[in-house]
């Protein structure tokens, strides 16, 4: 099967910071490779996966929490006032569901808003976000995520590895259960 997220999967271990912002035994987290917006990720589920239908009641309980934990940290390091969430997985290639997480700036234009934010996707090479750029930013939210994960919300437990309850978590916080998955 060609499918360009699974061979992504496949290299987790590998993958630079970009292709892996966070990830648990269910998701993977991805700065958008052709975008021109920076923090405009991607959610996907670690195995394939061609209609949210077929989602595992683990993996949507695991989906809708990571869904507010990104765009929490998404408001921390981007500035964004909330973020876009849209799934549609129809381009060639890319039938893999994968959940869009896009910032939406304070100074978004009124043309860019909405569904036509997808005007920032697919832009060319020149206009894209740098892999530099993308490191940087994944980086940096990674950072925020294992900050909040030691605080005491309602979702702070939950992606927590179960052998460190209460524990300060960093880094190695979020890749736990990764390393746990083999
Ligand atoms: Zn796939």
């Amino acid at each position: 099967m060609d499918c360009y997220t699974c061979r992504h999967n496949e290299q987790i271990d590998t993958l630079p910071p970009r292709e892996l912002v966070a990830a648990d035994e269910h998701w993977r987290t991805v700065h958008a490779f052709d975008s021109a917006l920076p923090g405009w990720l991607v959610l996907v589920p670690r195995r394939h996966v061609t209609a949210i239908a077929d989602l595992t009641d683990a993996e949507a309980a695991a989906l809708g929490t990571w869904q507010v934990r990104l765009s929490r940290a998404l408001r921390a390091v981007t500035g964004c006032v909330k973020t876009y969430v849209v799934q549609f997985a129809e381009h060639e290639g890319f039938a893999h569901v994968h959940f869009h997480l896009v910032p939406r700036m304070p100074d978004l234009p009124d043309d860019r808003r909405g569904p036509r934010v997808f005007g920032y996707l697919g832009a060319p090479e020149d206009q894209r976000v740098t892999e530099q750029r993308q490191d940087e930013l994944a980086t940096a939210l990674r950072a925020e995520l294992a900050h909040a994960d030691t605080s005491t919300g309602p979702l702070s437990g939950r992606m927590r590895p179960a052998n460190q309850p209460g524990a300060s978590v960093g880094d190695e916080g979020l890749r736990g259960p990764v390393s746990a998955a083999g």
